[in-house]
């Protein structure tokens, strides 16, 4: 142990930045804390400008040997961080579960098998890129993905390795090199993976971890204008700041942001089916970009449907994430609690009804809450809470349905209760989303085209869309006969 180590669950955790293959420590640290009990985990290294520019000399520095990696040994390194993921499991979810709150249960066997899953998808998918050579007018085609270059990754704290690899992955297996910033609440898990990726490997240099409050260390990244590439997963306003810093250099950007995404539930749906997918939306305290916060319920099942989710709601579980029992963790944070509560309190003065929840509870809690009697274009109804809070409008009519689904600034995805594949169809032709779930929810499979449309995101990454992003892609026309004169 040293004084840069901290202890969470028996498990150390290095608290400074990870640069050129080196621990680098800050002078200034800022603390981070457990949402389960406030308790103290450590002080972890407060990056700036300064770190901010030593990573992505280091990045830039370590390129063009990564980028000259052949693909095959590329793909060799990625799985044998996948496997060091896969090692370390435990240790990995409950360092996640203390640092964020989510479920320990969650982790274990969903969110860390999948974090290892993303490197093997990449490395894999890469193997298996590419384009068919095509003529033109007796010319051939070529398509190649060339490396583009230092990549900075900025991701946010309600699922923060799964967030992270999701984006490491493909931009190291396409032959970048990266400078990852997690978010200052969840810090931890992203120091684990430095020291996985070095144990796998790695070379120096290739993935850079830097540790900071994004106002801090935030604008250095994004204006440097070394970085060939900026992917983003958090809210709005950061969205915009980082587009406007990123403008100076033109830096492509991808950006994964927030959503307020209707669940449509059809009188011709399956109700048991429909009310389990709307229990879920509950999941990980509600803190879930995909979530279907908006219950859209047709007027004729809308009593019935009412009366099974609540009882359904009813039987969850709130606690310790810890606990195997427990289905409901903490809110992340005082500030994010005092947000939530703040939504909720306006829309009940604005006269929505709690049918279920509607307040605080002890600790860092939030009940689990259902409002009706919302207007549509109400704060309740048009913002995202990012807590556990739904509403629920009725509908009449199938075109009723679509304008009020679409009736946000969000775009990001959209789910069907349905019992009729032509309503399914018809649908989800219209609807504004990047994901649309026909009776079913959160089945994502990365080769699938990610992200969100209007406020919900920028450019969509995913399976060959990744290596679309993270890479220079290059056409070659070479000449027919074309060496003969040459
Ligand atoms: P946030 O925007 O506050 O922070 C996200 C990250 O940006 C953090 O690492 C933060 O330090 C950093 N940051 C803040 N200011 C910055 C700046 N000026 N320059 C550079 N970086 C800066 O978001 P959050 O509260 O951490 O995350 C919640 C939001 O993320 C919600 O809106 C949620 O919907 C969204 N989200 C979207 C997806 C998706 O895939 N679409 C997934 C998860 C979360």
């Amino acid at each position: 142990m040293t004084e840069h180590t901290l202890t969470v669950a028996g498990v150390a955790v290095d608290t400074r930045h990870w640069i050129g293959g080196e621990r680098v420590a800050s002078t200034e640290t800022f603390t981070d804390v457990s949402p389960i009990d406030g308790s103290l985990l450590g002080e972890i290294s407060r990056g700036t400008a300064m770190e901010a520019a030593a990573a992505v000399a280091a990045a830039k520095a370590a390129f063009p040997a990564w980028a000259a990696t052949p693909r095959a040994e590329r793909a060799r390194i990625l799985h044998a961080v996948a496997d060091g993921v896969e090692k370390r499991l435990e240790e990995l979810a409950i360092v996640e579960t203390c640092d964020n709150g989510a479920l320990l249960r969650s982790h274990r066997r969903g969110v860390m098998p999948r974090v290892a899953h993303n490197f093997r998808f990449f490395a894999d998918w890469l193997l298996k890129l590419e384009h068919e050579d095509f003529e033109t007018r007796g010319h051939t085609n070529h398509v190649s993905w060339d490396p583009a270059g230092p990549c900075v990754l900025i991701t946010p704290w309600n699922a923060p390795l799964m967030l992270a690899t999701w984006k490491v992955a493909p931009a190291l297996a396409a032959g970048n090199t990266v400078i990852l910033k997690p978010a200052e609440w969840t810090p931890l898990t992203a120091s684990l993976l430095a020291d996985i990726a070095a144990e796998a490997g790695l070379p120096a240099g290739v993935l850079n971890v830097v540790q900071g409050y994004g106002s801090e260390i935030g604008d250095a990244l994004t204006s440097h204008p070394d970085v060939r590439r900026i992917s983003f997963t958090g809210s709005v306003p950061t969205a915009k700041r980082i587009s406007a810093s990123a403008a100076a250099n033109l830096t492509p950007l991808s950006l994964e942001l927030g959503g307020k995404s209707p669940l449509l539930v059809f009188a011709d749906a399956d109700l048991d089916l429909a009310v389990d997918l709307a229990v879920e939306q509950y999941d990980n305290a509600g803190q879930v970009c995909l979530a279907a916060t908006r219950f859209l319920v047709q007027e004729s099942v809308a009593e019935e449907f009412t009366r099974r989710f609540v009882e359904k709601a009813g039987q969850l579980t709130q606690g310790d994430p810890r606990d195997e029992a427990t289905d409901i963790g903490p809110n992340i944070h005082p500030r994010q609690l005092e947000k939530i509560d703040g939504f909720v309190q306006r829309a009940i003065a604005a006269g929505a009804r709690a049918v279920i929840g509607g307040h605080r509870k002890d600790g860092q809690y939030y009940a689990p809450t259902l409002l009706t009697d919302v207007a549509q274009d109400s704060e309740i109804v048009q913002e995202e809470v990012f807590g556990p809070v739904l509403t629920l409008q009725t509908f009449a009519t199938e075109d009723e349905a679509v304008r009020l689904a679409n009736d946000t600034r969000f775009g990001l995805a959209a789910t069907l209760a349905t019992g009729d594949p032509e309503r399914a169809e018809r649908v989800t032709a219209q609807l504004v989303a990047g994901t649309v779930w026909t009776n079913c929810f959160f089945v994502r499979d990365l080769q699938a085209p990610f992200g969100g449309s209007r406020h919900s995101g920028v450019g969509r990454e995913g399976g060959t869309w990744s290596f679309d992003f993270y890479c220079d892609v290059k056409n070659t026309v070479t000449a027919p006969n074309g060496w003969r004169n040459h």
